[in-house]
């Protein structure tokens, strides 16, 4: 058993044969899947699969590459999905990307940077406002991504900083902030060195598996279609980086996901 606790199945990547891809996934012994949303049309599609399949859950909310979308009043209509859907497992994806900023235009990125912190602290304060985990998006933003989480996390809810890329030394800061970790294909590439360092400093109880598909798929598929059934390739690098057992890391990271996702059955 695996759990897949971040993938975007809604993709159009998937039009063509999701059945195929799901059922594939089923095989491999995936037990549950969490699709994450990163708009408001992407969270009615997320809604879709799970209401579909039996072990498809979501996460609804608004991605910081979206963040021209964020508005108080749509933050409230995912609110309100979230509240009458039981499979609606966390709030997310959200976050901050520096990555994907307009360099050469000072101004955008100020304005873009300003728009992505409203959104993600706004979204946060709904994830204590349900008590359901947040999901993280962070890319080239470590360290304001630490800092929004710091001051406005309670400690009482649990989150996922989803395809961890932070360093192994802030490990410890966010395990204190009450948030997990999600590892992908990344770790099985050979420049996720960083990565490996970071998995080692993990607390066991704070690690689980993703794929992000359809993107970051683990070797030996590096660069064709993510899908879930890829997750056991993500779990034999981990059990190899931890020196336990295949087996374990995946009981290990199916109970860590079920308590994170608490909502998950
Ligand atoms: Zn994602």
């Amino acid at each position: 058993m695996i759990i897949d606790v971040h993938a975007h199945f809604d993709d159009e990547k998937f039009n063509c044969d999701i059945d195929e891809c799901l059922k594939k996934a089923k095989e491999a012994g995936v037990t549950h899947i969490i699709n994450a949303a990163v708009d408001y049309e992407t969270s009615l599609k997320s809604l879709e699969l799970a209401r579909k399949y039996d072990f498809i859950y979501c996460v609804l909310g608004i991605h910081p590459d979206s963040a021209d979308e964020y508005s108080p009043e749509k933050l409230a209509a995912i609110e309100e999905l979230i509240k009458k859907e039981p499979k609606a497992v966390g709030v997310g994806e959200t976050g901050l990307d520096y990555y994907w900023l307009p360099k050469d235009n000072p101004d955008e990125v100020a304005r873009l940077k300003a728009l992505q912190k409203v959104s993600f602290t706004e979204h946060i304060r709904l994830s204590e406002r349900l008590r359901l985990p947040i999901v993280v998006h962070d890319r080239e933003a470590h360290k304001d991504t630490y800092d929004i989480l710091k001051e406005n996390l309670s400690g009482k809810v649990e989150g996922v900083l989803h395809c961890y890329s932070g360093s192994a030394e802030m490990v410890k800061d966010f395990e204190e902030l009450n948030l997990s970790f999600s590892v992908g294909g990344v770790v099985t590439f050979t420049n996720g060195v960083k990565l490996v360092e970071a998995v080692k400093k993990m607390p066991r109880e704070r690690i689980l598996i993703e794929t992000d598909s359809p993107y970051l798929t683990p070797v030996p598929y590096r660069g064709k279609r993510n899908d879930s059934s890829y997750t056991v390739y993500t779990a034999r690098r981990l059990a190899e980086i931890l020196d336990v057992s295949y087996e374990y890391v995946c009981r290990l990271t199916t109970e860590n996901a079920l308590r994170v996702f608490g909502r998950m059955h």
